[in-house]
């Protein structure tokens, strides 16, 4: 038996690619299609009803099938928001969150083990990035979430651990493969990738032509601020961040939401959403959305979450800035991303 290493990652392969293996095993092209369907279902082995015993063999000989296992799951009394800690083939652990919204269930997913951003505010960068995820295990947490609820999951937001720019390729991957009409079938205009804003990457994703929304955690009005909390400012500033924001309105049609979160004393005060706005009209001549999202507190930042959040609000809204104030679900599971990860982390060590 090849060991796992050596054999092909299925649930990586797009469909193209699983037929080209399928036909090169001298098999005819139709148990592509089969294959393909059920791993999209989660389903392996002896549960792929139609496959035939000689065949499954043949598979297990060339490939290698793993969904991410519940190694814990949180559910709130409060909304039901379900959050999932997930353990990967090789012991690490990534999160998701499952959320219900009137217009359908939306997964919160992973795109690394860890994070290497460094964003002073956040629980998932404080043990550094380990690895990245394969297409496969970014699919596999919509899959295993289905298969755990029984629903169908029909948005996906790409803001759980990990900086999905830094495994862009693997990230554009998931994105044709969870599109893909013979696989999960999400439609891309339901998926937000949500970047702390990697400006090159920006600038390749508008080539793409994948009409997804594009999120940019933005935090802050200049960047002497962005760059105390966010690191990745020292590397592009904010003037070249909206920038790449407008030529990606330009190139895509797609309007941008930007991602602002509020921190007590160091973006909150009525000057700060001045500032934020008149630098977004400075740089973004297209309909744009600022979220505003409460800090949820990380004991280990030191950061606390602001009075300030309604006023904030207010002011951008005076000054013809579109607002909302996040909705905070799963308030009693602790929902915020990396938190779960880091606790178990701890007790193996
Ligand atoms: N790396 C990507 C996606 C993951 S973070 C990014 O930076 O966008 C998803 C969102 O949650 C980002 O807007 C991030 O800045 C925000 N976030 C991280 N930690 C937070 C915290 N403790 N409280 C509130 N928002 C947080």
């Amino acid at each position: 038996m090849n060991s796992i290493l050596e054999k092909i990652d299925i649930l990586s392969l797009s469909y193209e690619e699983l037929e080209s293996k399928i036909i090169e095993m001298g098999e005819p092209k139709f148990r592509a299609k089969q294959i393909f369907g059920w791993i999209n279902k989660g389903m392996w082995d002896d549960e792929m009803k139609n496959i035939p015993l000689s065949l499954r063999n043949k598979l297990n000989e060339v490939f290698f099938f793993a969904l991410p296992k519940i190694e814990r799951k949180l559910v709130s009394k409060i909304d039901g928001t379900i959050k999932y800690l997930f353990k990967l083939h090789d012991g690490e652990f990534i999160e998701s969150v499952f959320m219900k919204y009137e217009h359908g269930n939306t997964l919160c997913i992973s795109s690394q083990v860890g994070c290497r951003m460094g964003c002073k505010f956040c629980a998932s960068t404080l043990l550094g990035r380990v690895r990245n995820l394969h297409p496969s295990e970014m699919l596999g947490q919509i899959i295993s979430a289905e298969k755990d609820t029984g629903e169908r999951i029909s948005n996906v937001v790409m803001m759980g651990i990990g900086e999905p720019l830094d495994n862009y390729d693997n990230t554009i991957k998931f994105l044709r493969l969870v599109s893909s009409v013979n696989g999960l079938n999400i439609g891309l205009r339901h998926i937000s990738v949500s970047t702390c804003g990697l400006v090159d990457r920006i600038n390749d994703l508008a080539n793409e032509g994948l009409p997804i929304t594009l999120s940019i955690s933005l935090h802050a009005y200049d960047n002497d601020t962005r760059s105390q909390i966010m690191p990745i400012n020292n590397k592009y500033s904010i003037e070249q961040l909206l920038c790449a924001c407008q030529k990606y309105f330009e190139k895509t049609s797609r309007r941008i939401s930007f991602e602002y979160t509020l921190i007590a004393g160091k973006n909150d005060t009525e000057e700060g959403a001045q500032s934020l706005a008149k630098i977004l009209k400075k740089y973004i001549h297209s309909p744009c959305h600022v979220n505003l999202i409460p800090l949820n507190e990380v004991k280990e930042t030191g950061l606390g979450t602001s009075k300030n959040v309604t006023n904030f609000k207010n002011k951008l809204l005076s000054l013809g800035i579109n607002a909302t104030v996040r909705r905070k679900l799963g308030a009693d599971i602790n929902a915020s991303c990396g938190q779960l990860r880091r606790q178990a982390k701890e007790e193996t060590i």
